[in-house]
């Protein structure tokens, strides 16, 4: 018990601003604990130190957040567009002037490199800042009537209050997505963040606070068991939107509870994204984009290279230049400088990723480098380079989650194509080619919502970010992202 203490003072200690470690939820304005006063340990995946307790809440928790955010909902949607902006901006600001502390309780509960870990708390700054200036541009439209006597008008209005679910791989940049449209378009939140990375949700919610969003307007709730939280986010009557990002398997389970009373609905579900290296493609290009996009979050991002297919031509020059700069990649304890990966986030993830390297090693793969478990131990598994990859191994079909690029050679551009688009997921997709009429083409026939032509870091809150198939619906960022959370009203004026 005294080194549990010691290490989650270590945490608190290394903070310029302590009090963004909360460990209670935010309900109505205030901190509170859980009902039932039980509480859920958070643990730091690179060394297995507690760092905190906060709430392992329930159904009744759930029930009052969500009637808080419903008292809440008149006075904030009724703000101007210009009011509720300035207090995102506010927002907006606090986070980046808190980067470095925010970036440090990130890197330590969800074991991303801390530069990484900044990186992303900059990078989910962006959403608050981009839907502050977004909810003065949410326009109606007058419609010409049909009739002479009439006016047709169509206004947008909030939806009303927006539950949220939130996985552990981003755990403030999934937050922002979500939080700052829904408060732009003037709804209220209810948030639920992943079991392993509470801090990061509960530091956003300090700074809200501090920022000058309303008691009530945003409500964060954690929890040990996210089922009974998740039912009443799904069936709680004033609840009219679920924004969602994690598995499809949850996804389609909260779809599923949400029809009972027909929310609007917006889910970013798992992925398993190609990404081809075409004849001629610049391939010093292809292998940076690659080295990005695979091994960023230690390979446990949704937009991730799950399948890497390398034209025959240029297959063996590929595999070498990527087996070589990924042996050369430093693994270590996150908030160590200069380390480029850390662990993975528990004991489930390590062992589907040996699962699925082991099970491609039976069918045939060969190790390029890696294949293991780090010599550091605990969760960290080496960055590794499989060839010999086949359509026919678990990892084609399922999310590696890991730091694992396994390499499948092919001949043809309607070949790969076809293998590609052979998978029910449909979030990204990346290709390298110099060819303008292969570009066009290839872009065209990804069955995906996005797609990285010559570029790997596609990302960012300018553009609409989301899938089709089983990969989701709906759209986050840009100014797509905002329609998520309005209602189209049409009014009609008549004897005019
Ligand atoms: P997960 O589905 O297990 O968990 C996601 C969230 O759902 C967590 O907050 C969890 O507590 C909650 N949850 C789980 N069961 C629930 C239930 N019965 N009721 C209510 N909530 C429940 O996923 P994960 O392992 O945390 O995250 C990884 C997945 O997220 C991957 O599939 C990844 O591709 C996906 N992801 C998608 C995007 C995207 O934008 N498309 C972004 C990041 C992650």
């Amino acid at each position: 018990m005294t080194l549990k203490i010691s290490q989650f003072q270590t945490l608190a200690d290394r903070l310029a601003d302590k009090t963004l470690l909360r460990q209670l939820n935010l309900i109505d304005g205030e901190w509170r604990s859980a009902a039932s006063g039980e509480l859920h340990p958070v643990v730091n995946p690179a060394n297995a130190a507690r760092l905190a307790h906060v709430p392992a809440s329930g159904a009744q928790d759930a029930t009052a957040a969500v009637e808080a955010a419903h008292r809440a909902l008149p006075a904030w949607s009724a703000l101007t567009a210009k009011e509720r902006a300035a207090v995102l901006r506010r927002w907006f600001e606090l986070i980046l002037a808190h980067r470095e502390d925010l970036g440090l309780i990130l890197a330590s509960e969800q074991g991303k490199p801390l530069a990484e870990a900044i990186g992303e708390v900059v990078y989910g700054a962006g959403f608050v800042e981009w839907f502050a200036e977004e909810s003065k541009r949410v326009y109606g439209d007058v419609i010409p009537p049909h009739v002479r006597d009439r006016r047709l008008v169509v206004v947008k209005q909030a939806v009303g209050v927006a539950a949220m679910v939130t996985p552990w791989n981003f755990p403030s940049a999934m937050i922002t997505r979500k939080a700052g449209p829904a408060l732009a378009a003037g709804c209220t939140v209810v948030l639920k963040p992943a079991e392993d990375t509470p801090l990061s949700a509960l530091a956003l919610g300090e700074l809200a606070l501090r920022a000058g969003v309303p008691a009530g307007v945003f409500n964060i709730v954690t929890t040990a068991k996210p089922a009974p939280v998740g039912e009443v986010f799904t069936t709680h009557p004033a609840v009219r939107k679920l924004s969602f990002t994690g598995s499809t398997r949850v996804g389609k389970l909260l779809m599923s509870q949400c029809a009972g009373t027909v929310k609007k609905v917006s889910l970013e579900l798992g992925g398993n994204a190609a990404f081809i290296v075409f004849d001629d493609a610049d391939l010093d290009a292809a292998l940076a984009g690659l080295m990005a996009v695979k091994f960023r979050n230690t390979g446990q991002t949704c937009v991730s290279a799950n399948r890497i297919f390398v034209q025959a031509g240029v297959f063996d020059r590929f595999c070498s230049m990527l087996s070589e700069a990924v042996a050369g990649m430093k693994t270590g304890d996150p908030l160590t400088p200069g380390i480029q990966q850390g662990p993975l986030i528990n004991q489930a993830a390590l062992e589907k990723v040996q699962v699925l390297v082991g099970d491609a090693l039976a069918r045939g793969a060969k190790v390029e480098t890696g294949g293991t478990v780090h010599q550091l131990g605990g969760l960290f598994f080496r960055p590794t380079v499989l060839s010999g990859i086949t359509g026919d191994m678990r990892m084609c079909h399922e999310e590696i989650f890991g730091p694992v690029a396994p390499l499948q050679r092919f001949e043809h551009e309607a070949e790969v194509v076809a293998q590609a688009n052979d998978t029910p997921y449909g979030l990204a997709g990346y290709f390298y080619s110099r060819d303008v009429g292969r570009a066009w083409r290839v872009a065209e026939a990804l069955e995906v919502g996005m797609v990285g032509v010559n570029e790997g870091g596609i990302s960012t809150e300018l553009a609409p970010f989301g899938g089709v198939k089983e990969s989701g619906i709906g759209r986050e960022g840009s100014k797509y992202g905002i329609e998520e959370y309005v209602e189209t009203k049409y009014i009609c004026f008549g004897g005019i």
